[in-house]
């Protein structure tokens, strides 16, 4: 079983706008922009040995306002810019009431299956509580990067930017080492 790295997409690994206190999801390729910031840090985690793994809430899909070429023009340039191995999504409404669309945890078990993932072993990054709410049904460890959307439900840690994500998740993996020699 393998560690990996779940990123919420919009906001971490591409820009997103922000409209009336909400981001807005791009709707097509020309509104997609890649976080450069997120290269190195998602290069490191790569070079360490963990499953990175991208999932996305995109109701625009079944609301009919975004293209589901559009949506795979956006992801294959994604994974041409940054390493990672998958990019999940969900294309349902909120009223579709499906497993799902985060803080439903469905996308987690799809990758953790997927990719032979022991999810007590895997970590969440996003700027949403919620996928520190997934995380925390699953038994991942969440890492928030600070935002407005980070609400105030179960965090378990609380970070500045992905450089620092990196840092914790390093000092985590080797305390849990430590942990496994001990035990
Ligand atoms: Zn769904």
């Amino acid at each position: 079983m393998k560690s990996g790295v779940f990123f919420e997409r919009d906001g971490v690994l591409n820009l997103a706008k922000v409209e009336r206190g909400h981001q807005v999801s791009p709707r097509s390729l020309d509104e997609f922009e890649v976080n450069a910031e997120a290269l190195e840090p998602l290069q490191k985690l790569k070079a360490a040995g963990f499953v990175l793994v991208a999932t996305t809430n995109q109701p625009g899909l079944s609301r009919g306002y975004l293209p589901r070429r559009e949506l795979d023009r956006m992801h294959a340039l994604l994974k041409q810019r940054l390493p990672l191995d998958d990019i999940l999504v969900c294309p349902h409404d909120e009223t579709d009431r499906c497993p799902c669309r985060k803080p439903q945890t469905g996308l987690l078990l799809e990758g953790a299956f997927k990719w032979h993932l022991e999810l007590e072993r895997c970590y969440i990054v996003s700027d949403k509580w919620q996928d520190a709410q997934a995380a925390h049904v699953a038994g991942c460890s969440s890492l928030l990067l600070k935002s407005p959307w980070i609400g105030k439900g179960h965090q378990d840690f609380v970070v500045m930017n992905l450089s620092e994500v990196v840092t914790k998740i390093q000092q985590l993996q080797s305390a849990s080492m430590l942990l496994m020699h001990q035990s």
